[in-house]
C-alpha cells in the first residue's frame, strides 16, 4: 500500500512519549507511527528533520462572530489564524453571533456558516442563559460539545446567569453528559467597584483591574464548584487567572466533584504592567494579573494542575479597541491571540520555564480534545484517527508584527513580542492547511464536528 504523506524523521511528541520517527498517513487518517527514519512509499514526504511534530493543537475556547450583521471577525480569518498558529479543531463560543447561539434555530444558522468557510474542523459551544432552559435539548440534539454560561456581565447580547441558571445547567449536563463552561467573576462586587471607580472619576487602564480584583474571581470559582458539586454535572471553569483557582478546582475534583480547568496564554505572558503598557489591546476579563501571581500560575502549569491552556481569544473592531482608549470602561474586553498561544507557550514555558513538550500537548492538545468529547479522533496520534499535525521549528526566533496577522481587524496584545518557536505546517486531516507561510486550502475545507 504506498501512502498518502509521510512525515519523516522528525521529533515525535504526545502527552505520553518523545522519540525520532514519522508518521505515515493515508486517506486523511494516521496509518503508523514509525521509529527511526525508515524508507516508507508514499505520494508525498515531508522531511521533519530537527522539527518537532506533536498532534494538532486543540483550542476549545475561541470566539468567532458569526453570522452577525457587522464586520467583526468571523469563521474564516478566524479559523486561518488558528491554523498559522497550529491549531487544527477549535471549539467556539455562543456569545458573538448575533443574535447569540442560544437555540437549536440560531444553532443552525451558525453551522451553515462554519461549512462555508472554516479551513479547520470546528465544533460549537451552546449558550446557557437567563431565558433558555428549554432550548437545551434543541442545542445538545444540535451536537453542540459544551454549554457556556457567564456568572457576571458578559459585556454582550448574552445574557448572565444567575446561580439558579448556572445549576439547572449543571443539572441538565449531568443528564446528558454534556460539560458546563463558567466564567467565574462575581457579578455584584464587580459591579460595585466598577460604580465606585466611576464615581470618582476613574477611567485610566488601571481602574479595569482594580475593579475586578483577584478575590470576587476566586468566590464565584468556589460557588461554582458548590452548584457542580450538588448538581453532579461537569464543571468546566474557562480562564482562571491565577493558580489559587487552579488549586480550588483540583481540591473538589480529589473530593469528587466534577471539575476541570483552563487558563490562558495571556495569565501566562502578560503581567499587569505589560498590560497598562500595551494598553486597549491587552484588555480582558478576569484581568490581568501582578508578576507574583502570574509566577506562581507558572507553577501550577509546571506542576501539571491546568487541565487546559486555550486562548480565549475574542477579536473587535478598530474601533472597540483603539478607538476607545480614552475611557478603559468603554474599551472592547478581549485578546486576538488565536495565532500565537502555541509559540508563546513554547516561548515562555518550554524554553524559559522548562515545561516538557508532553505536557504541553496535554493542556493544548489531548486533554481539551477529551473534555469536549474528540479524544482519540482529535488529540492523539493514534493509527484509525485524523492526521491532525502540527509540525514546529522550536528554535526559530521571531518578532510578531502586524502585517503577519491574519486575523481580519490585525491587532493583538502580542504585537512586539519575541517569540521563540515558529510553526512550519499544520496539517488538518493530513492536508497541509498552513505551509510555506501560507493558507494552502479554500474556505470550507474544515469540518464541522458534532457531538
Ligand atoms: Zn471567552
Amino acid at each position: 500500500m504506498t501512502a498518502d504523506l509521510y512525515i519523516r524523521n522528525g521529533r515525535i511528541v504526545t502527552e505520553t512519549s518523545d522519540f525520532t520517527g514519522g508518521i505515515v498517513i493515508k486517506d486523511g487518517k494516521i496509518s503508523q507511527l514509525v521509529h527511526g527514519n525508515p524508507e516508507i512509499e508514499a505520494v508525498e514526504t515531508i522531511d521533519a528533520t530537527g522539527k518537532v511534530v506533536m498532534p494538532g493543537m486543540v483550542d476549545p475556547h475561541v470566539h468567532f462572530s458569526e453570522p452577525r450583521p457587522d464586520a467583526y471577525e468571523g469563521f474564516e480569518t478566524g479559523t486561518k489564524a488558528a491554523a498559522a498558529g497550529g491549531i487544527t479543531t477549535v471549539v467556539e463560543m455562543p456569545l458573538n453571533a448575533s443574535p447569540p447561539t442560544i437555540s437549536g434555530e440560531l444553532l443552525a444558522k451558525k453551522q451553515a456558516v462554519v461549512q462555508q468557510k472554516a479551513v479547520i474542523d470546528v465544533g460549537l459551544w451552546g449558550g446557557l442563559v437567563d431565558n433558555n432552559l428549554t432550548e437545551l435539548p434543541d442545542l445538545e440534539a444540535g451536537g453542540v460539545l459544551a454549554l457556556k454560561a457567564f456568572m457576571s456581565d458578559s459585556a454582550s447580547d448574552f445574557a448572565r446567569s444567575d446561580d439558579d441558571i448556572v445549576f439547572a445547567g449543571l443539572q441538565f449536563a449531568a443528564e446528558h453528559g454534556l460539560p458546563v463552561g463558567v466564567h467565574c467573576e462575581n457579578e455584584y462586587i464587580t459591579r460595585f467597584l466598577k460604580e465606585k471607580l466611576q464615581a470618582e472619576g476613574r477611567k485610566d487602564m488601571r481602574a479595569w483591574p482594580e475593579s475586578r480584583p483577584p478575590f470576587q474571581e476566586l468566590e464565584a470559582i468556589d460557588r461554582a464548584i458548590h452548584l457542580a458539586k450538588a448538581s453532579g454535572g461537569h464543571l468546566h471553569i474557562v480562564h482562571i487567572s491565577q493558580a489559587e483557582g487552579i488549586r480550588k478546582t483540583i481540591a473538589a475534583r480529589q473530593a469528587g466533584v466534577n471539575v476541570t480547568n483552563e487558563t490562558c496564554p495571556q495569565y501566562l505572558l502578560l503581567d499587569v504592567e505589560d498590560y497598562v503598557r500595551i494598553g486597549p489591546t491587552a484588555k480582558c476579563a478576569p484581568a490581568i494579573r501582578p508578576r507574583e501571581l502570574v509566577e506562581e500560575l507558572w507553577g501550577s502549569v509546571l506542576a501539571g494542575e491546568v487541565d487546559v491552556i486555550a486562548c480565549d481569544h475574542s477579536p473587535c473592531l478598530p474601533k472597540d479597541k483603539a478607538g476607545a482608549a480614552d475611557d478603559v470602561w468603554q474599551i472592547w474586553g478581549g485578546i486576538s491571540g488565536v495565532q500565537t498561544m502555541l509559540q508563546g507557550i513554547i516561548t515562555e514555558g518550554v524554553h524559559k520555564r522548562g515545561l516538557s513538550l508532553n505536557l504541553l500537548v496535554k493542556m493544548m492538545s489531548s486533554n481539551p480534545a477529551r473534555i469536549f468529547g474528540m479524544y482519540p479522533q482529535k488529540g492523539s496520534l493514534e493509527p484509525g484517527t485524523d492526521a491532525d499535525i502540527v509540525i514546529v521549528d522550536l528554535d526559530a526566533e521571531w518578532t510578531l508584527t502586524a502585517d503577519q496577522l491574519l486575523y481580519l481587524h490585525k491587532h493583538s496584545a502580542f504585537i512586539g513580542y519575541e517569540f521563540k518557536g515558529a510553526v512550519s505546517q499544520t496539517l488538518v486531516r493530513g492536508m497541509p492547511v498552513w505551509a510555506d507561510g501560507e493558507i494552502q486550502v479554500e474556505p470550507g475545507y474544515g469540518n464541522l464536528v458534532n457531538r
